[in-house]
């Protein structure tokens, strides 16, 4: 069974294929600028990476142009673009929908229910979802929410402290994201650490990040709450706020709800706090400057992680390891070695030349340290294509 793996954005399309028989990824690539009367449009099988330009008018050329690529004798990945079996997508939420599903109209109205809610996410899927429905109805297209994994969540950690009407009929959770990414570090810790039910904190610091607590193989809390914008700063997203700080800001700002809203999501986070990049790397180099809002901004950032890195702990009665994955927990040394600092009462110890060295899988830990430390590069695409896989032979995940 093969199944394509895409990522949308509002103008790019990119995927991965893989056959399922032994989970082999065949083949790579994507459209860049659609729209454009010439799209970049890349592919790359068989160790060979070919670019082109085409005239990709929607998604759903992009998406054909692609499959008939994949089909190409000498490239010979699809043997016709029937082959496919279907279209996975890393969705990110719905109100009263979530699991693995065929992507139907009830979904999709779903989705657009809580469009505010993951502003950045909802809306370019939904449009895309809806055009290859259209276009391209011959091919199962599935959505694996990436609040799924969560749904193992205790009462206890799944509440806000809010009229109890608004969590039951409106929704209003700790939903957690992520679901694909920390499902992935769940499996491969477990299997690293030879030990099933292993108590594990998933650390995934990116773009967007968040800490998730894994205990058994299931979610048992994440920092990320009813929506994509809560729990860590993210690089433009605001992380943990106090919604009673909105009037203050509304009355000297002039600026409406939706503005407010608007700020919280594209110019807060680590771009808000640094005033200068929403990337670590520009604000590491700033901080080695001696720049006062870069330092601010690693600092905040590092206290985050470290505030849901403590409740974790607690929660799950210490851990077997903690592990790093993500742009920046796969990348930065500078964040993982302020992240585990001072952590001896708790048997915590990275070794700092490991954690500088380290590249792609790889321990951190020294040889007396209590918890293993690990860099784990995520891989959510094939847990996607697992997902979509147990779906369509009918195995219904609903998590
Ligand atoms: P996304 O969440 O969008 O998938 P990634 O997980 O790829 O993003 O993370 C991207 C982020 O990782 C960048 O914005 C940057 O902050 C950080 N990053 C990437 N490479 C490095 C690096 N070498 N050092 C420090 N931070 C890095």
């Amino acid at each position: 069974m093969k199944i394509l793996v895409a990522n949308l954005g509002s103008t790019s399309f990119k995927y991965r294929l893989f056959d399922m028989t032994d989970e082999r990824l065949l083949a790579r690539g994507g459209v860049e600028r659609i729209g454009s009367p010439t799209s970049p449009c890349f592919v790359e099988a068989n160790g060979v990476r070919e670019v082109a330009t085409v005239a990709a008018r929607d998604h759903a050329v992009a998406v054909r142009l692609c499959l008939e690529q994949l089909a190409e004798p000498a490239r010979g990945c699809l043997k016709d673009p029937g082959e496919l079996a279907a279209i996975g997508f890393k969705a990110v939420h719905a109100q009263g929908v979530s699991g693995v599903q065929y992507v139907e109209e009830r979904v999709l109205q779903a989705m657009e229910a809580y469009a505010e809610v993951a502003p950045a996410h909802n809306p370019p899927y939904i449009q895309t979802m809806r055009l290859l429905k259209r276009e391209l109805p011959e091919i199962p297209l599935v959505a694996a929410f990436e609040t799924g994994f969560h749904q193992t969540i205790p009462t206890a950690h799944r509440f806000y402290a809010i009229p109890h009407e608004w969590a039951t009929e409106l929704g209003v959770l700790r939903w957690g994201f992520h679901g694909a990414s920390h499902r992935y570090i769940a499996g491969r810790a477990a299997q690293l650490l030879e030990k099933p039910d292993a108590k594990i904190i998933s650390c995934h610091l990116g773009g967007s990040s968040s800490l998730c607590a894994i205990e058994c193989g299931q979610s048992v809390a994440n920092s990320l709450g009813m929506s994509p914008q809560t729990g860590l700063p993210h690089n433009n997203r605001v992380g943990d706020f106090d919604p009673f700080a909105l009037p203050v800001i509304m009355r000297a700002t002039g600026k409406t709800l939706e503005q407010v809203l608007d700020d919280l999501a594209n110019r807060s986070g680590l771009l808000g706090l640094s005033g200068t990049s929403n990337d670590l790397r520009d604000i590491e180099e700033g901080a080695q400057r001696g720049e006062h809002r870069a330092r601010l901004a690693l600092e905040v950032f590092i206290g985050a992680v470290r505030h849901y890195l403590g409740a974790y702990l607690l929660l799950l009665n210490g851990a077997d390891a903690i592990v790093f994955t993500g742009g920046i927990g796969e990348n930065s040394a500078v964040m993982r070695a302020g992240i585990c600092a001072h952590l001896d009462w708790f048997g915590i110890a990275l070794d700092p030349g490991k954690n500088a060295a380290a590249r792609g899988e790889a321990p951190l830990h020294t040889d007396q340290s209590r918890v293993a430390l690990w860099i784990m590069p995520t891989n959510e695409e094939i847990v996607v294509a697992r997902q979509a896989q147990a779906l369509l032979q009918g195995n219904a995940p609903t998590k």
